[in-house]
């Protein structure tokens, strides 16, 4: 409502600044320049074109059959936990009931939206073993950020300020180091081992020598190479006993969903890609989130507000003094957090216990089937992902670039090129779980024909892909200098 003469206040807890809204409507004559300000006021009118509903639906149509998804055929970018996501969610998370709610609502009037919150905590602390929840990060990497900044409030309110010294395999998602650097940390690397493990001796040898400043781990288990770190015992003690925390980077949580639980392999802290491993399709820079689990210990330091119940009604609790404060406006991406609540309640216990199964059987299937004609890393079962070398192709002139745009040629979107960033020339294959063993074996046929036009025939691979409308993009600079605009006429 922004026409208007009397301005309305909201009354708001603490610390949220207030929004200044209009009411009684004089819908003919808004005052617009009084309440902008004059320079704020627009004085060109907007540039929209004119176009006809027929016009602007073939345009749309046209670029999505340029586009490619999930929707038409094998997905296999890895480290991402490409899943299903049920189209019934969408419908779901676009009810008027949900949609039309504002996060400045009264408590009251929303008991549905914070019940789901409140119900949701305690779906994710089972299936982590944890004790709270916090929904504010917006993504994966803004929960990372979020997780170690509550290590620090911890350490701090402990009287160790001085434990500065995060600890981070070589292995991880390069978003570990950057969120331990922005939180303030010192990040000290732990190299891996031969069988692609954290390697045990190093850490140790790092852990006595900043003993005394050591703040935590973080760690991803599964690891990026799609293996199980079978040490993580020995590494949570040890980490434990020196006087730290640990981090569970929970991007791969697909892969041990219902066998094994973050809380119970001695993790302290824990955020969920949610747009990975629950619903919501991932990529495309849509809206994610990145909850956020804790320990009892962490508990008094999450962001606030948090939901609770009090008298049989649902309430934002603003009062938590050793809070880290807010790490996001409101409450976080509600109607993301609305798809996995849907997704939890739709698969039940069983069927999250089947994704993760599935998750690995298909990708073991794939990497059995493949792994001779490729240079593997390491050559023990995989998780739910799997990573391969194109090292001996590119000795013969194709690169894993060339291999993953040929792809595109036989209806496949390519798996994750060139990460992780210890594997030459890497192709990190992750096979959604729903996949049929049709198409797993279209995947893996596919890879045994592309091999076979390394030797054969390698100008088709290098010349790929050949049915685009657009080729091969100089993806920097798409990244670093897009076009975003129409070009004026
Ligand atoms: C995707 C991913 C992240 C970052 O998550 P975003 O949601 O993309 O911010 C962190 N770690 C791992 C292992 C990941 O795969």
């Amino acid at each position: 409502m922004l026409f208007g003469k009397e301005e309305l206040v909201f009354d708001l807890p603490e610390n949220e600044a207030p929004i200044r809204l209009m009411a009684e409507c004089d819908v003919e004559k808004p005052d617009f320049k009084a309440y902008y300000g004059e320079d704020r006021v627009r004085h060109l009118p907007l540039n929209l074109p004119n176009l006809s509903e027929p016009q602007v639906a073939r345009h749309y149509t046209n670029m999505s059959a340029r586009n490619f998804g999930n929707d038409n055929g094998p997905y296999l970018l890895g480290s991402c936990t490409m899943k299903y996501n049920p189209k019934l969610h969408e419908k779901l998370a676009s009810l008027a009931g949900f949609t039309s709610t504002h996060p400045y609502q009264a408590d009251e009037t929303v008991q549905g939206n914070l019940q789901l919150y409140y119900e949701l905590e305690k779906q994710l602390c089972d299936v982590c073993g944890m004790d709270a929840f916090t929904f504010q990060p917006a993504a994966g990497a803004h929960g990372e950020l979020t997780g170690i900044m509550l290590i620090k409030a911890y350490h701090e309110d402990h009287g160790h300020p001085e434990r500065n010294i995060m600890l981070i395999p070589d292995s991880a998602h390069g978003t570990n180091p950057a969120s331990a650097v922005m939180a303030g940390f010192k990040v000290v690397e732990v190299a891996s081992a031969e069988n692609g493990q954290v390697d045990i001796e190093d850490m140790r040898s790092k852990i006595e020598k900043h003993r005394d400043q050591l703040a935590g781990l973080m760690l991803t288990n599964p690891n990026t190479l799609g293996i199980f770190e079978e040490q993580v015992d020995a590494m949570t003690t040890m980490v434990h006993d020196a006087g730290g925390l640990i981090y569970y980077d929970g991007a791969n949580i697909n892969a041990i969903l219902m066998q094994v639980r973050p809380g119970d392999m001695g993790f302290d802290v824990v955020h969920l890609n949610v747009h990975k491993s629950f619903s919501t399709p991932h990529g495309g820079g849509g809206p994610g989130a990145g909850p956020v689990g804790v320990k009892e210990c962490l508990v008094p330091y999450l962001p606030k507000p948090r939901v609770l119940k009090k008298d049989d009604k649902y309430a934002l609790e603003y009062n938590l003094p050793k809070s880290i404060g807010k790490v996001r406006a409101f409450t976080g991406s509600f109607l993301v957090c609305l798809k996995t609540y849907c997704y939890i309640l739709g698969n039940g216990a069983e069927g999250l216990k089947n994704a993760s199964e599935g998750a690995v059987a298909n990708a073991n299937y794939i990497f059995r089937r493949i792994k001779d004609r490729f240079k593997v890393p390491h050559d023990n079962p995989v998780m739910h992902e799997f990573v391969i070398s194109g090292d001996w192709q590119k000795e013969k002139g194709c690169s894993t670039m060339d291999m993953a745009k040929r792809m595109i040629d036989y209806g496949m979107h390519p798996p994750t090129v060139y990460f992780p960033l210890i594997v030459h020339e890497a192709m990190m294959f992750e096979p959604t779980e729903t996949e049929t063993k049709e198409n797993l074996d279209l995947v893996a046929d596919t890879m045994l024909k592309i091999a076979d036009e390394v030797e054969n025939n390698p100008e088709v691979v290098q010349s790929a892909p050949h049915n685009t409308p657009v080729g091969r993009p100089d993806e920097v600079k798409a990244a670093r200098e897009p076009i975003l605009k129409y070009p004026e006429k």
